[in-house]
Order: structure tokens, then sequence, then C-alpha cells
């Protein structure tokens, strides 16, 4: 997709999370996953409904995730058996159409890219119930682009396959920031990354890249920008359009100018005629 920066933004890429990112948290859907993760372990491990959560739990403390953790512990598990377990049910009548949003999202001039933990399958579902096509993204890094190790089949005489098939990249890690900033091609600094999450922020501040902490109303101390929601990215985040918000300004100023010189002209006029 063609791309044209402007010429005074600080930025030349775009990275937007997902999930409570491009829609606002308190939907519903965070807590849904929540339950089913527990489901899952629930059926999957036959553990007791209060141990299912202590692991979720300390899983995505220790790992990141319950699906990173359940395989770097060695259980022989599918990443998409676990997906269509735990996102599969969840509820995206929850995730409300957001008219404006296509129209936001089209305008950002740099090359955006979609960068989610989620995969493909419940990216498309979130992205349907937005009414963004996933087109309006220059390219996408997701659960599969992070993991193509996880979706070839394991060689018994490969000493190394094993190893890495116990490896999930995800962020926050520094591999999943690599991951999305290879598919970039920019420079961390001039890379602005839009996330709801405190602990995916700092992991991006920590490699250089720009941060913006969305449903947040104050900064962290590793967030550039803070916005409460992605449909304040205009007006909290002017520098993404650059000489493109001048020129609107200018082009608003001129229609302002015109509407007040034309009021005056009334004034006078009817002055004139009372006179
Ligand atoms: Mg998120």
């Amino acid at each position: 997709m063609a791309f044209q920066c402007p010429m005074n933004s600080p930025f030349d890429c775009v990275l937007l999370d997902l999930d409570d990112t491009l829609y606002p948290g308190g939907t519903g859907i965070g807590p849904a996953l929540k339950r089913n993760i527990d489901e899952f372990l629930i059926a999957r491990l036959g553990l007791a409904a209060d141990r299912a959560a202590s692991l979720r739990v300390e899983l995505f403390r220790t790992h990141g995730s319950t699906l990173a953790g359940l395989i770097a512990l060695g259980h022989d598990l599918h990443p998409d058996e676990y997906h269509s377990y735990v996102h599969g049910r969840l509820p995206y009548d929850r995730i409300a159409a957001d008219p404006r949003l296509p129209a936001l999202l089209q305008s950002i001039p740099q090359r955006k890219i979609l960068f989610t933990n989620s995969d493909r399958a419940h990216m498309k579902k979130a992205l349907e119930r937005l009414g963004v096509e996933e087109a309006c993204f220059d390219d996408v890094v997701c659960f599969e682009t992070m993991n193509p190790h996880l979706f070839v089949e394991a060689k018994d005489d490969d000493d190394g396959a094993s190893a890495d098939h116990a490896v999930v990249v995800l962020k926050p890690s520094v591999d999943a920031i690599f991951a999305a900033l290879r598919v970039a091609g920019t420079d961390p600094n001039r890379t602005l990354f839009l996330d709801d999450s405190e602990r995916n922020i700092t992991a991006g501040k920590a490699l250089g890249l720009r941060t913006a902490l969305v449903g947040k109303r104050v900064r962290s101390k590793e967030a550039d920008y803070a916005l409460e929601s992605i449909g304040n990215l205009r007006r909290d985040i002017p520098e993404i359009w650059g000489a493109a918000v001048d020129e609107l300004q200018t082009d608003h100023n001129i229609e302002e100018n015109n509407s007040m010189r034309a009021d005056l002209d009334s004034i006078i006029q009817l002055r004139s005629i009372q006179a």
C-alpha cells in the first residue's frame, strides 16, 4: 500500500494494538477471555477452578500468557486448539461497530501495522465487528506471524526443534517488538507504538519506540503520550499528521476568517443602510 509521510511528522510508522486499543476496554471481552482460559485449564489439565485461575495469573506473570507457559512447561498443545477454545467462544457481539474508526485509520499517513498477540481468527472477528477492513493496515503482526515455528511439524532428528517449539513469542518480549520493527522497516525512534498495556508500552520504550498508552488519562513513566480513546488520536497526537494537520488547521482558519469577514460585511452593510 502506498503511503506518504507528512514532511514534519516525527513518525514514519504507527504500530497499533487491537484489543482494548482499537475498541474500548470494558466490553466484557477481557473477563470472558479469562473465564475461557480457566475453563480450558480445568478441561485440559483436570484442575480445580481456583487452581486454574491462580495458574492463569502465574503463567501470565512468568511467561506472558497461559499458552506460552503451558508450552514452556512441556504440555503437548497446539496453538490452534488453545485459541479455538479460549477465543472461539468469546462474546464478539459486545464489540460495537465504530463508524469513525475506519476513516480515522485511513487518514493516518504513515505506514500502519496492526500489532497484536491475538491469533488471526480472533483478529479478523474483532476487526469485522469494528467495521475495519484488514486491508486498512499495511501489514499485520499477530500470533501466527510471530510464531511460525509453532506451526511446522517438529522433526525428531533435529535437536534444536524441540527447544524452538518451547518458545512462544508475544508482546512484551524483545523478540516480539523486533518482529514488529522488522515488518515496519523503520527507525524505532520514528515509530509510534499504541497499546493499552503498560507492560507492552514499557517494553517498547526500552527498545527506543515512541509510545502511546491507550485507555488512560495519565501517562505512565514510559509513555510519551496517553489517550483515553483511539477516537482522540487526532486531538492528542496531532504530530502524526504533521504538516497535514497544519494544512487542515490553515484551511479551517481560512474558513473561519471568511465566515467572520462575511459577518463583519453584513454588520457594515446594515449600519450603512441604517445611517
Ligand atoms: Mg491490548
